[in-house]
């Protein structure tokens, strides 16, 4: 039984909180704190009455280290689940830091004027939250997150030693718009036209965005083009898995998104870089984002299926061994039990239960850690517990 700060109160927000209500005999009480109040609010009055779980909720700028040290202090929690933005991550480190709080987050830190993925500035704090004996779990949302514990399971109990890992992230779902993102547009148009890359062999191999395409047929979805990506986990299997050569990290897009991302990458749209206009800075993709359909609203119209794992080629006992560790989920199911898309639904079940698993003891020493380096049974038992199961298979078709 504890108590968890929970940062945030959009689409990933809100599934992990209904899933902390869900879950009321760990989560006894919470506080929703976000930018906007109304929002917080208006969560609480729907799920209050529907659970034994105590909300309560708290206006906060998590950009300002001194007013989230004094919600902390105010409220007490046993861990602060940070599900705002990257930029972000490190004053709420810095916070639980000066209070001594665990800290849980589903994406690195990213500063705002360069969309780089990378965790060398929550790995600073290594030291510092060991000498402070409290926790960091970095990533547990979806990918990276439950792709890292699916690497951690296979290690752990299919192989003496993984050599290739492809993480395969599909989304089968139909919204019905021209073009629109699942989740935070700003963050997600980053991520997909930032350049490529993959881990091999010691390094890393830049490709151009989209450069490396191939077609899959995904359990659930059906036949799909992907495109490789570079996605943050990479960084940190590369270092927790001996005798690594090669991860990869492929997402499927639609012709249609493509094509518009394109159009609007090619007409400024999605610069980070501030503009003049009008006499006031703004920020292309900023002003995009404003215009876009919001990734909580696309719940009640999205139907289709997410299909999200792991095929891992290694060894056990002297003789070459291939696995695939996949997570299928649909979007109407979702809606129906909590009033969100699978894409929100698929990070938000692994925030809960990666809060819950530090919040009670399971998971927490102290330092900084990512969710690979945990023993990943138990996360893997909750998994489906609640919502996300996972399945096998040994022989799967694999990615050339
Ligand atoms: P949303 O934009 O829907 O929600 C972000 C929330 O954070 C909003 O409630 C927003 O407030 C709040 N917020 C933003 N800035 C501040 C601030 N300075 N102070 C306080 N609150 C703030 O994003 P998502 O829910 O889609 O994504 C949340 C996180 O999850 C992101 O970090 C994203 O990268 C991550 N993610 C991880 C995935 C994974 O698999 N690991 C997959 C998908 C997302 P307001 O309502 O005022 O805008």
């Amino acid at each position: 039984m504890g108590k968890a700060l929970i940062i945030g109160c959009g689409g990933v927000a809100s599934v992990a909180i209904h899933k902390c209500c869900q879950n009321s005999e760990q989560f006894e009480e919470i506080c929703i704190a976000s930018r906007t109040k109304e929002k917080c609010d208006a969560l609480r009055d729907k799920l209050q009455g529907t659970t034994k779980t105590k909300i309560s909720t708290a206006k906060a700028d998590a950009n300002n280290v001194k007013e989230l040290v004094a919600l902390i202090e105010k409220f007490r929690p046993d861990v602060v689940l940070n599900l705002a933005l990257p930029y972000q991550d490190l004053t709420i480190m810095d916070a639980c830091l000066q209070t001594k709080v665990h800290y849980v987050d589903t994406a690195n830190y990213e500063p705002e004027d360069t969309a780089k993925f990378e965790y060398k500035w929550q790995w600073a704090y290594r030291d510092k939250y060991k000498k402070a004996g409290i926790c960091a779990l970095l990533g547990s949302g979806f990918d990276p997150g439950v792709t890292g514990v699916f690497t951690a399971y296979a290690l752990k109990h299919h192989f003496d030693e993984i050599n290739y890992i492809d993480i395969l992230d599909c989304n089968g779902g139909d919204h019905g718009y021209p073009f629109a993102t699942n989740f935070n547009p700003e963050i997600n148009i980053r991520e997909v036209s930032a350049n490529g890359s993959y881990w091999e062999n010691g390094h890393w191999v830049e490709t151009k965005p989209m450069e490396i395409k191939r077609e899959y047929d995904f359990e659930g979805v059906g036949k799909k083009d992907m495109y490789l990506l570079h996605h943050e986990e990479i960084e940190s299997l590369a270092l927790n898995v001996p005798g690594i050569k090669r991860i990869r990290f492929f997402m499927t897009f639609g012709q249609s998104y493509l094509t518009h991302l394109k159009c609007l990458e090619d007409v400024g749209m999605t610069s980070i870089k501030p503009i003049l206009f009008e006499g006031k800075e703004i920020v292309p993709l900023q002003f995009l984002k404003a215009v876009l359909p919001d990734p909580a609203s696309l719940g009640p119209r999205t139907v289709g299926k997410t299909n999200i794992g792991c095929i891992f080629r290694g060894k056990k006992d002297g003789k070459e061994k291939n696995y695939y560790l996949y997570n299928i989920c649909d979007h109407q199911e979702c809606y129906k039990e909590v009033g969100s898309q699978a894409i929100s639904y698929t990070t938000g079940v692994p925030a809960m239960i990666g809060a819950m698993l530090v919040m009670n003891g399971t998971w927490t020493k102290p330092g900084v850690y990512n969710i690979e380096e945990f023993d990943p049974d138990p996360f893997m038992e909750a998994l489906n517990k609640w919502g996300l199961p996972w399945k096998e298979d040994f022989d799967p078709v694999l990615v050339d």
